[in-house]
């Protein structure tokens, strides 16, 4: 039992709906491992592909990464019953000989071929991978346990900005989000204060709406956000600062009274330990987002959540950035907070199936999902698997990102 062939190819990938928009040529890598196992007469093959946000990982795959697995020995990669393969052993024939430190991007190229075996141990097993990886970790959870979600956009649209971000959020709405995160740091605060209003104009509530700074400030400007930002209120203000800047962190939650989200620009266990240690966070009130793909892969973000817990954050201070279905079975198996969607934009990885984006929506699919999202929830059940063939209809979004390969 062992992985036999490997595909990677670098696919573009755009912050917004309408993708003549420049989006800083983003990429993103996806990753095909065929194994010599065989269900109805086909090889079982995993699908990954490197997250959201930090470009494809081609060389790190192909040069590195993926020859390893192919290069495993017979048996070398399959668990001790002799059942499966087994993603942690998987995992440690990756970073044999890598030194610690020096996580870079290493740390994505890894998390995409991760996903990508996590993705064929639970189709070897049979069951959708909420299920298994659920199964592994002795959760036990009900047959229509549900996911909170919320809707994740709001970038800065180069012309014409509020009205085509009042558009948005009035379309994130009616497809039955509750709950929108919208992007700032990329103005002038005052220009995004009234961004800010502009979509609150529009939200039932302050509590519903949620702001990413994307890293952007520096400290003097994050503490001049902080204290702009406070009267209104939001759910959360994500992003702050450089996401290494544990001084600038901190000093913005002593004074900060509502949730602050951090951890989704931090993609190792060593760095957890630090936000944790020196960032000022409070663990009853503040979100991490470190993203299941991104921190080494879902075997990297487990060890992540295991300490975190230990060091007292509940389980529901997790919401992943990432805005897919991966991280959708990873909050659902693991009982976290709750997950980012990205229903407008990261076509075709974004949202939770070819039903979310407005120009696929027909009329019974757009009906049907606003019922099943009213308060932020989405049932995970109906999901065959997070690339399965048996559903289709629910992953075609994610699967025709895969098809060229
Ligand atoms: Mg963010």
């Amino acid at each position: 039992m062992r992985f036999v062939r490997f595909h990677e190819r670098a696919v573009p990938i755009s912050r917004y709906s309408d993708p003549s928009i420049p989006s800083g040529r983003l990429t993103t890598s996806i990753v095909a491992l065929t194994t010599d196992v065989t269900r109805e007469g086909k090889p079982v093959v995993g699908y990954g592909f490197s997250s959201i946000g930090r470009f494809a990982q081609s060389g790190l795959i192909r040069e590195r990464f993926a020859p390893r697995l192919m290069n495993a020995t017979d048996g070398a990669l399959v668990n001790a019953s002799g059942t499966n393969l087994d993603p942690f052993c998987a995992w440690n024939l990756m970073m044999r000989g890598e030194k610690a430190g020096g996580h870079g991007e290493r740390c994505v190229a890894v998390g995409t071929l991760d996903m990508a075996v996590w993705d064929v141990v639970a189709k070897i097993e049979g069951l959708p991978l909420y299920q298994y990886l659920a199964n592994r970790a002795g959760v036990v959870r009900p047959s229509t346990a549900r996911v909170a979600t919320y809707a994740s956009g709001g970038y800065l649209y180069p012309s014409d900005d509020l009205a085509r971000l009042s558009d948005e959020i009035r379309a994130l709405l009616d497809d039955g989000y509750t709950h929108v995160k919208m992007r700032i740091g990329s103005s002038p605060l005052s220009v995004d204060i009234k961004r800010i209003e502009s979509a609150l104009a529009l939200m039932p509530s302050a509590n519903y709406l949620s702001v990413d700074a994307m890293n952007a400030y520096d400290p003097e400007q994050s503490v001049a956000a902080a204290a702009a930002l406070a009267p209104y209120r939001l759910w959360w203000f994500e992003d702050i600062c450089d996401p290494l800047d544990f001084e600038t962190l901190s000093t913005v939650a002593a004074s900060y009274p509502g949730r602050i989200a951090a951890g989704e620009a931090l993609f190792s266990l060593a760095e957890a330990r630090l936000l944790n240690r020196y960032g000022g966070l409070r663990p009853e009130r503040d979100i991490l987002q470190f993203d299941p793909a991104h921190c080494y892969g879902l075997t990297g973000y487990l060890r992540i959540v295991e300490e975190l817990r230990r060091c007292g954050w509940n389980g529901t201070a997790f919401w992943p950035h990432g805005g897919h279905l991966f991280t959708l079975h990873v909050v659902s198996a693991l009982g976290l907070g709750g997950c980012e969607m990205n229903p407008m934009s990261f076509h075709p990885f974004g949202g939770l199936s070819d039903g979310m984006g407005p120009p696929m929506v027909t009329p019974h699919r757009q009906k049907h999902l606003a019922s099943v999202l009213k308060q932020r929830r989405c049932c995970t059940d109906s999901f065959a698997s997070f690339t399965s063939d048996a559903a289709p209809a629910e992953t075609a979004v994610c699967m025709s990102g895969f098809e060229a390969i």
